[in-house]
């Protein structure tokens, strides 16, 4: 079996291979009962629809999400270097409710009564649910960086960490950027939303100057002591394609943006002005969780119980995605919000059918990295339930890195997006 269909097999299977004990009794038992799911990403949109597919679709799925369509941040860095457009990053929410009954609501979930089990959404009216489950990612600590409290910072500064406007914005702020200008792209200090995205977007953006504006610069400050994925990998990039284009910068921490300038203002270093600033500020569970009081975990990250990704804070609420505090060596990335998606909705409808939830969660990851517009490097991990830590440890000599880029991996990535999307949306 090829490296590719291992990972995918590994990937599809893991939450159904789990599901022995439901198997041929979802028929009656759960008929009737409500999950709301908060949040249409990698994590609320597959669990809306593995709960309608593992109920054999007794259970009623409404998913509150308010954005029109679904857009990828995996592939978004290949539009800001210019190789890939929004359409290719785009897939609509329509199948999840032509082909799996999931009520799709365009709104946003304002507030959570966890002893009514409603929720009340900003244009007005409450949904009750029996279970509700919340995947709705990150959001910023604007806190850490003061001056981006002021008027018109934030639409001067740019994250782009959530693709979509922002994503746009700052192509065309690099389209605008002369010819000899400086990019600076800042890294907060881990944990954040996927740990390689960072030097995969340093790569892209590089890419477009190699092409376009070859006097330019990309400056990296990054608040962390080192690289913190794939560091081989990308310093050969950076040193075969890019060399003289990036430069890499450790343990610089932003602590201020001065938008008016373009000013970074460090913790302990002298501040840099650029013609494009794009900040990655500090991150923490969706605002809805932590305002919720589900983030138990430094105010930050949601802690959950790893086999039904119920929040320790909160009965019959279920946390998953990006916003939970992750188990040991376990990222923050789509390809594992998608298998909690799975794990989640497997131990919902089971909860719902008064069974006990499958026991041995058991999932793979794969981050792949655009290097240069074709070639591409990945890391990959197995994740396995540990039921004397009640946690997920990494298997003991899973997992790799590729040993070079290749154009092969870059064709991989971009069917491992397309599956993903599939297995979550279609
Ligand atoms: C540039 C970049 C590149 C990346 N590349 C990869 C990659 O190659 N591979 C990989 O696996 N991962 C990658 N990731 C990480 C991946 O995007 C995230 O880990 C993933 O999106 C997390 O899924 P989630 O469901 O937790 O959150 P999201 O996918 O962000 O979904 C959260 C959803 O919740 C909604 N929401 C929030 N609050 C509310 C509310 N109150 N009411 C209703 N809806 C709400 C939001 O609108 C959003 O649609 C990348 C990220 C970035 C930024």
């Amino acid at each position: 079996m090829q490296r590719r269909q291992f990972v995918q097999t590994l990937g599809a299977g893991s939450a159904v291979a789990g599901l022995g004990l439901m198997s041929g009794c979802a028929t009656s038992a759960g008929r009737g009962a409500k999950v709301v799911v908060v949040g249409g990403g990698y994590g609320g949109a597959t669990a809306a629809k593995y709960v309608r597919l593992f109920s054999d679709h007794n259970i009623e799925v409404t998913l509150v999400e308010p954005n029109a369509a679904f857009v990828s941040c995996p592939i978004s860095n290949m539009v800001l270097g210019g190789h890939k457009t929004m359409a290719d990053i785009t897939v609509p929410y329509d199948n999840l409710s032509k082909r799996h009954g999931v009520k799709v609501v365009r709104d946003t979930v304002a507030s959570i009564d966890a002893t009514k089990r409603t929720v009340k959404l900003a244009s007005g009216g409450e949904l009750p649910y029996d279970r509700l489950i919340l995947s709705p990612g990150i959001d910023f600590m604007w806190d850490t960086l003061p001056g981006m409290a002021k008027a018109g910072a934030a639409d001067k500064v740019l994250h782009a960490w959530k693709a979509g406007p922002q994503t746009v914005a700052l192509r065309r702020q690099l389209e605008a950027l002369p010819d000899g200008g400086v990019y600076a792209l800042s890294i907060p200090l881990a944990p954040y939303r996927c740990p390689p995205g960072p030097y995969e977007r340093a790569c892209m953006v590089a890419s477009y100057f190699k092409k376009a504006k070859p006097k330019s610069k990309v400056v990296i400050f990054d608040a962390n002591d080192d690289i913190t994925s794939k560091k081989g990998l990308f310093m050969k990039a950076w040193d075969e394609h890019y060399k003289g284009l990036i430069e890499y910068r450790p343990k610089h921490k932003v602590v201020d943006v001065d938008a008016a300038t373009n000013t970074l203002k460090f913790e302990f270093n002298d501040d840099f002005k650029a013609g494009v600033l794009n900040v990655i500020p500090t991150q923490r569970a969706g605002e809805i969780a932590v305002k919720t009081g589900l983030a138990t975990a430094n105010a930050r990250w949601c802690e959950v119980d790893f086999l039904t990704f119920e929040a320790k804070a909160a009965k019959n609420i279920h946390v998953l995605g990006d916003a939970i505090q992750i188990a040991p060596a376990m990222p923050k990335s789509g390809h594992m919000a998608n298998q909690h998606g799975k794990t989640c909705a497997a131990a919902v409808v089971s909860l719902l059918q008064g069974k006990e939830p499958p026991s041995l969660p058991l999932y793979a990851n794969t981050c792949y990295s655009f290097v240069t517009a074709t070639d591409v490097v990945h890391v990959a991990s197995v994740h396995k339930y540990d039921a004397a830590q009640k946690t997920m440890l990494a298997v003991p000599g899973s997992g790799g890195l590729s040993s070079a880029a290749s154009a092969l991996e870059g064709e991989y990535a971009m069917a491992w997006a397309r599956n993903i999307w599939a297995d979550s949306l279609a």
